[in-house]
């Protein structure tokens, strides 16, 4: 085992590791995937994979010697490409139901549009989450809020221990949501999930958030902001004036042969399909 005791960040191969709190730490590789594991006193969990050709298993084995369980904020291939080298997957009941309409199949073409393997995952055998779901570590109850529109089944974790949350691509984090994939729901309904998630993490102000790629934010990127929740009514505020065709975009731009858009509202940045403007 290597001692990094004293260190707060080291790297090892592709992998920064920062140690965030004496019990989480937060995993970033080079492609700008953040992943997090959170120690208990009994398992530890892992929170997304990243897609980096070293696999990170052997990564989190180094920083926890007991079973390590992993929960997937979402099923994107960015998020969940070493998924099979774990035996206790989490995921929301709602993206195991989008996984055979859509979501396994925008995986794999983006494996293989990465220059990866596509893999052939078991997502039937995974354990389905709900708002109600509490996993367990020990000493501290990871729980769940459900944050549907990046994808259907898109969740936040929240570790009221050291009072984290960890919200995969939910809102972005801290520069824009990408909204335009095949997959994702459109703006009214991401409209219903930012007015929900308002109400329920308005008692969770004091909470840090961790993106799914926290560099894109503050204080790693300038023109980012902190992610905050102060991003969730800016993003209400700026889904309504699209629906109603009150804003334009302010870049134009391919994104895997699709024509996306940039709209922004004060903290808020949204990536769209016309399709989803409904
Ligand atoms: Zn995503």
């Amino acid at each position: 085992m290597t001692n990094h005791a004293h260190d707060t960040t080291w790297t090892v191969g592709p992998y920064e590791i920062e140690r965030i709190t004496p019990s989480v730490y937060a995993i970033d590789d080079v492609e700008g995937e953040s992943m997090y594991l959170i120690c208990g006193s009994e398992r530890a969990l892992l929170i997304d994979t990243g897609s980096n050709d070293m696999s990170i298993l052997p990564i989190v084995r180094d920083l926890y010697k007991g079973p390590i369980d992993l929960a997937l904020t979402h099923a994107h291939f960015d998020h969940m490409y070493h998924c099979d080298a774990f035996s206790r997957v989490y995921l929301h009941k709602d993206e195991i139901k989008a996984w055979k309409k859509i979501l396994g199949l925008v995986v794999q073409v983006s494996a293989v549009a990465s220059g990866k393997k596509a893999k052939n995952y078991h997502v039937g055998d995974f354990i389905s989450l709900t708002e109600e779901s509490k996993i367990s570590l020990g000493d501290r109850i990871i729980s769940v809020i459900a944050a549907p529109g990046h994808t259907p089944g898109s969740v936040i974790f929240v570790d009221d221990h050291d009072k984290l949350l960890f919200m995969g691509d939910a809102i972005g984090s801290g520069d824009y949501a990408w909204m335009w994939m095949p997959g994702c729901l459109c703006l009214t309904e991401y409209m219903e999930t930012l007015r929900n998630l308002q109400m329920e993490l308005a008692p969770l102000s004091d909470y840090r958030m961790l993106g799914g790629h926290r560099k894109q934010g503050q204080p790693f990127n300038p023109d980012g902001y902190v992610l905050n929740t102060e991003i969730i009514p800016d993003m209400g505020i700026l889904c309504g004036q699209i629906l109603r065709g009150e804003t334009h975009p302010i870049k134009e731009e391919r994104n895997f042969g699709f024509l996306t858009y940039l709209y922004r509202y004060g903290k808020a940045g949204i990536v769209l399909r016309k399709n989803k403007i409904r």
